[in-house]
């Protein structure tokens, strides 16, 4: 069998930790598995390098920054092989240059376009545990770029669908993937498996088990996913494509706090309107993510919508500039709001959840100011005060708890 193991910061953070993780992979090797190995950086290390970046230059150009970031990992992956050396087993490690990992060309947020597999492969025959810096890839410039944070979940999957592994093990500090998030939900529960549509809908609301990227490229080459704890033994969650048939109607629960909502009022009813609007919002590379509109009246409407917190400022400064334009009398913003979701394939074929969410937060004196919906997917819009309260209540209100 070929295994790919994908270890977090939070595993390989110091001595114990990384000796912890090469027994752990030296077990399968032992067995006489392929194992391939991909580390983050240790412990706070991304972290402490912006930190280092922000200090010498606030506006530091993305290349830099990613020839400086891809350090983190290539210091993981060094003493792993460092430390399977000293346990008596051969290991090997690589980085994005020496495999040929080739991404687009934009720094700090690149994509996979093609993995060699000729080095690993001859490493793997030489009976070699080969162990790879997660999170970087090369561009057509042959320099380093990086995949965005969290990206080494990433390049296990990648790495699992180039090699046709026979399974991709996503090791980090939790057992699991929850029904909702432990530290603010105590009763959640570990889920023993997940559809990839769940799981990227849950990742995409900032449930931060998985790099986003990592569930969409699972699901796109049908990789199966095993997620969990590198401290214990316990079995984990498994994401895959079909979950069994009898299944619950919400899966899990997951909040946003790192959203707002801004508001443009008396805007003028005609056609045309929303589209200048969103254009120029579009224009600066602003995600929007729920969009709404009043009723016209007295031939003025309304259009409120939600961006990340972090885009408020530009988001203000060009509607303000553009207010004439746009026909819109005032600009309103709110940045004391959270976005809560309930997240399940089975509610595509079952009405009733959005109404048994809305009954949930009003048995809780919970007010909701904007709703939207996918397929598999109720969002709601609440003050941030009552974002953890609405959390528990949509949870134990779909019988979630452990
Ligand atoms: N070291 C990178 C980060 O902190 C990548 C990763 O951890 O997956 O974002
Ligand atoms: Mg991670």
């Amino acid at each position: 069998m070929l295994i790919v193991k994908k270890f977090g910061g939070s595993s390989v953070a110091d001595k114990e930790r990384i000796f912890n993780v090469a027994e752990r992979c030296i077990e399968d090797y032992r067995k006489g598995h392929d194992v391939i190995v991909v580390l983050s950086a240790m412990g706070k290390t991304t972290d402490q390098l912006i930190a280092k970046a922000e200090d010498i230059n606030p506006l530091a150009p993305k290349r830099e920054m990613d020839m400086l970031l891809a350090t983190g990992e290539q210091v993981s992956v060094a003493l792993m092989a460092m430390a399977m050396n000293s346990l008596g087993v051969p290991a090997v490690s690589l980085n994005a240059f020496q495999v040929q990992m080739h991404t687009t060309s934009t720094y700090s947020n690149s994509r996979f376009k093609r993995i060699d597999s000729e080095r690993i492969r001859h490493e793997l025959d030489n009976r070699r545990i080969v162990i790879i810096t997660g999170f970087q890839g090369i561009n057509k410039y042959d320099d380093y770029t990086t995949l965005g944070r969290g990206g080494s979940d990433t390049t296990a999957v990648a790495l699992a669908a180039a090699l046709h592994a026979d399974a991709c093990e996503i090791y980090t500090d939790v057992e699991g993937v929850y029904t909702a998030d432990p530290r603010v939900v105590p009763n959640a529960r570990k889920m023993k498996e997940i559809s990839y549509d769940e799981m990227l809908e849950l990742a995409s609301l900032g449930a931060k088990v998985l790099h986003n990227r990592s569930v969409e490229m699972a699901k796109k080459y049908g990789v199966q996913l095993v997620v969990r704890s590198s401290l214990n033994r316990a079995p984990g969650t498994v994401v895959k494509e079909a979950v069994k048939m009898e299944r619950m109607l919400v899966s899990g629960v997951a909040v946003d706090k790192n959203t707002a909502r801004i508001s443009v009022i008396g805007l003028t009813d005609e056609p045309g309107i929303a589209f200048k609007l969103f254009s120029l919002i579009a224009k600066s590379k602003i995600n929007v993510d729920m969009i709404l509109q009043s009723v016209g009246r007295d031939g003025t409407k309304d259009i409120s919508f939600t961006i990340p917190r972090g885009d408020v400022r530009e988001a203000l400064d060009i509607l303000e500039d553009n207010k004439n334009r746009i026909t819109a009398q005032k600009i309103e913003c709110e940045e004391n709001i959270a976005k809560v979701s309930v997240v399940g394939a089975g509610m595509a074929s079952n009405p009733g959840v959005a109404a048994k969410m809305f009954e949930a937060l009003y048995n809780v004196g919970i007010n909701i100011k904007m709703i939207s919906t996918s397929e598999i997917r109720v969002s709601v819009i609440v003050d941030s005060k009552d974002a953890d309260k609405a959390m528990q209540a949509a949870h134990d209100s779909f019988g979630l708890e452990d």
